[in-house]
């Protein structure tokens, strides 16, 4: 008997690829030969080391990220990065720009200021993060240590499709994580780019950072060595034990993610996925309505229905129906479907099938 599969559509852990499970699933007890799991190989061996190899190498052919740039598989998650990248890249006295543009940017931002100062190039906080500022309400720092911005807003589903421009010599940092490898982009204009893997590349427990050489020049002499950047890539990601179990597992998505027929065909699915369900909200009269005004998330689908009493119902009878994990954040409300790389097209299909089916009974 086939085990039992939903329509998932939690915002983080998220779904992997079935197929990527059922390799793990098949290599489980007895890793190439080894007689033992990749939980269970030593984080020296050759096998890991060709492990963590082949998850940089993919990622490089995936992004066509430059050689001179350090990827790196860390832990601590994305969090830990709002503590690591001020105290890496932002020298004593410096201050660095923040783009807040919802629940993890403002994250970053807070984080950012318990260690230093960080000044706010803009807020969207009073619109409630519906959508995002134009580069030109950007209040920008020419002195800047870098500035700071969340490409996709998992929580408020905002996204930005092309970057902000940082004033020249500012480096451009990025939280990648809720649409890292959704679609291609020029990691040229990024002195960083970081994504916990929850999200569209793998399980917790392992966030990917991807730094430009220069920037590691930056780094202060006196940080601890597992919150110093230089030091991590110094040791490749092995100063202590990784989450091996984990870089295997993002391994093996990345090595899917380019049988998809990497990014562009991704984002040509991903954009097909997320219009049936924005078309679905445009379509019904008013009855669902967008949180996001403009810059809507092809990750993150956030809408909200005539009354909390139906969106309670909204969640409920789609549980029942096998579409799990649609309950939109608290502070936002609602519904959200996140549709990561990992979500069929039929799982749109069926959500959109399911959402025209409620409005007709409730509407
Ligand atoms: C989930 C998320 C985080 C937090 O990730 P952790 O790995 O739990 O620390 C940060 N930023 C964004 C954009 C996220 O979606």
């Amino acid at each position: 008997m086939s085990p039992k599969r939903v329509f998932n559509f939690n915002p983080g852990p998220a779904a992997l690829p079935l197929e990527v499970l059922q390799q793990a699933q098949a290599e489980m007890l007895d890793y190439k030969g080894t007689g033992m799991s990749v939980m269970e190989i030593s984080h020296r061996s050759k096998e890991f080391e060709a492990i963590v190899a082949d998850a940089q190498n993919d990622l490089r052919d995936l992004l066509k990220i430059p050689a001179n740039y350090k990827i790196l598989f860390l832990q601590g998650g994305a969090s830990l990065q709002f503590a690591m990248i001020p105290m890496n890249f932002r020298p004593a006295g410096a201050s660095a720009d923040y783009i807040v543009t919802g629940t993890w940017s403002k994250k970053a931002f807070k984080e950012s200021q318990k260690l230093g100062t960080s000044k706010a190039a803009a807020s969207i906080e009073a619109d409630n993060f519906n959508h995002l500022p134009a580069q030109s309400d950007l209040k920008l720092d020419p002195q800047a240590a870098y500035l700071h911005f969340t490409s996709n807003e998992t929580i408020h589903g905002v996204e930005y499709f092309t970057e902000p421009v940082p004033p020249t010599g500012v480096p451009l940092i990025c939280d990648a994580s809720s649409d890292f490898v959704s679609r291609p982009i020029d990691v040229s204009k990024y002195s960083m780019l970081y994504a916990g893997a929850q999200k569209n590349a793998g399980p917790a427990g392992v966030v990917i950072c991807i730094i430009r050489e220069d920037l590691l020049a930056k780094v202060p002499a006196n940080l601890p060595n597992l919150l110093d950047y230089k030091t991590l890539a110094e040791e490749n990601s092995l100063l202590n034990t990784p989450p091996c179990w984990s870089v295997y597992i993002v391994s093996l998505v990345l090595k899917w993610a380019k049988g998809l027929g990497g990014l562009s065909a991704i984002e040509k699915r991903n954009q097909a996925k997320a219009d049936l369900v924005y078309n679905a909200i445009d379509q019904s009269g008013g009855f669902y309505k967008g949180h996001a005004k403009s810059d809507r998330s092809r990750m993150n689908i956030t809408f909200r229905l005539p009354s909390e009493a139906l969106e309670d119902q909204f969640a409920g009878e789609a549980k029942k129906n096998d579409l799990i994990g649609l309950k939109g954040h608290r502070s936002v409300g609602g519904m959200r479907a996140s549709l990561y790389n990992a979500v069929p097209v039929e799982a749109s299909e069926t959500l959109v099938k399911f959402m025209m089916e409620f409005q007709q009974k409730n509407g």
